[in-house]
């Protein structure tokens, strides 16, 4: 077989990555090894729509089989590339075969961290990455059933906003001082609670899970979550949303620099020129953060895949993208742009109570971050006054009357 490119995961960063290096101009073969059975697909549904049964599962497909088939792109399901030997340029199969290859990419992704306390092993214990999970979770999605969500991130607000929507009654158990805290201010991290506990969901913050007990009725099967301060809650299931832990086995194994995510350089290159990795597995340096930084986002492995296509086909363009992301809750579509830690300064635009504003970071009078609910306009300026590292008029940025757009020409 002639070598060309071998794509280790078939998820978003994959897909884009294949499709991008075809048609960048690139000639040989180019495969990618999935472990799941499908082809690439949007996760960010699974949280949302799909799990709400609004979305039908063709419809998380990024492109029909056809539009690999035409780019001439192959697509190996149900296996895993388990071993890279960088000498002999060859990546081996789960089942033994082994392929050339000329550049690897490492586009693996993550799995959902398991939580670790005692009976983390009963039934009824989900985690949320997977059209499979969904699958599962759905079964019990029954008004009435009592689900705790461990994990008040992103994926586990998303669910409990599905969930409550279709009458399960939903306990949240948050380990920090608040839900989001992670990845939000206080301001957006309060909005948040408030809306989830006006909607009917119960929060439990800064308290975490000590065990999981088993149901009278099947000791085997999950009927409580003891927290820290010793109260148990009934649940019929749970689904914890604790992070994510990077795939990089297979670069640890192949002795490349692996923190946090497989190092990488701006062209996406590992410390091997001719493999690569993209997506949520990698580490890059940022040069709008001015540091290193691990992503899980959908526009990250976007921007990953273009920058190692462009790479594989001889074109360096290095990463240049600054980091967003979105989440949708009931009818709140918040749009983040940035990363708003380190700041000294929150900016509020817009009405909260009317659940439609935009939240302004800034640090020594620099703007590092907006999150937008439903904002999309706004949004859409704010992501440009951030890439452009705004110093910014505080005056301007809290008054509705005043356009953003305005703000694109001063700073
Ligand atoms: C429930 C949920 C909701 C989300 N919502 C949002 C959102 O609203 N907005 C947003 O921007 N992002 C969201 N994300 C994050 C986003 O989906 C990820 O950032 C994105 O999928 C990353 O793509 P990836 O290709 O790097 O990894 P993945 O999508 O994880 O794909 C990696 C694939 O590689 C496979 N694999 C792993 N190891 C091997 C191996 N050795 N051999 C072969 N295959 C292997 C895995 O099975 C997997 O299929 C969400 C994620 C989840 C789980």
């Amino acid at each position: 077989m002639q070598a060309g490119v071998i794509i280790a995961g078939a998820g978003f960063a994959a897909g884009e990555a294949a499709v991008r290096i075809r048609q960048g101009g690139y000639g040989a073969p180019i495969t990618m090894v999935g472990a799941e059975p499908h082809l690439p697909y949007h996760r960010p549904p699974l949280s949302k729509t799909f799990l709400a049964g609004e979305a039908a599962q063709e419809t998380l497909l990024l492109r029909p089989e056809s539009s690999y088939e035409k780019l001439n792109i192959g697509f190996v399901p149900n296996t895993s590339v388990t071993r890279i030997d960088r000498a002999a340029h060859t990546a081996t199969l789960s089942g033994g075969r082994e392929l050339p290859y000329e550049k690897l990419v490492l586009a693996t992704g993550g799995r959902a961290r398991p939580l670790q306390c005692p009976g983390n092993d009963l039934a009824g214990l989900y985690t949320l990455r997977t059209i499979g999970d969904v699958d599962a979770i759905r079964a019990h999605f029954d008004a009435g059933k009592q689900l705790v969500i461990i994990g008040g991130g992103y994926i586990g607000l998303e669910v409990a906003a599905v969930a409550v929507k279709h009458g399960l009654l939903v306990s949240i158990i948050e380990a920090a001082p608040r839900v989001l805290a992670r990845v939000a201010g206080m301001e957006i991290s309060a909005f948040y609670e408030k809306a989830h506990r006006d909607a009917g969901v119960r929060i439990v913050t800064g308290q975490t899970v000590q065990a999981l007990t088993g149901s009278p009725e099947d000791p085997f099967r999950l009927g409580g979550v003891v927290l820290s301060d010793g109260t148990t809650l009934q649940a019929d299931f749970a689904v914890a949303g604790v992070g994510l832990i990077p795939n990089t086995e297979l670069a640890d194994v192949a002795c490349l620099k692996v923190e946090n995510g497989i190092w990488v350089d701006e062209y996406c290159r590992t410390e091997d020129p001719d493999v690569l990795a993209i997506g949520d597995c990698s580490n890059h340096p940022s040069t709008f953060l001015g540091r290193r930084v691990r992503l899980e986002s959908v526009p990250n492995a976007l921007e990953q895949a273009r920058v190692a296509a462009d790479t594989i086909n001889g074109k360096m363009l290095p990463y240049a993208a600054v980091p967003w992301f979105w989440s949708d809750q009931y009818d709140l579509k918040l749009q983040a742009v940035g990363l708003s830690e380190g700041h000294d300064q929150v900016v509020l635009r817009g009405d909260m109570e009317a659940r439609s504003f935009v939240v302004f970071y800034l640090r020594q009078g620099v703007l590092i971050a907006a999150d937008a609910v439903n904002k999309a306009g706004e949004f859409m300026v704010a992501k440009r006054l951030v890439g452009a590292q705004l110093r910014a008029d505080i005056g301007a940025l809290a008054d509705p009357a005043v356009p953003l757009k305005s703000l694109l020409t001063v700073g």
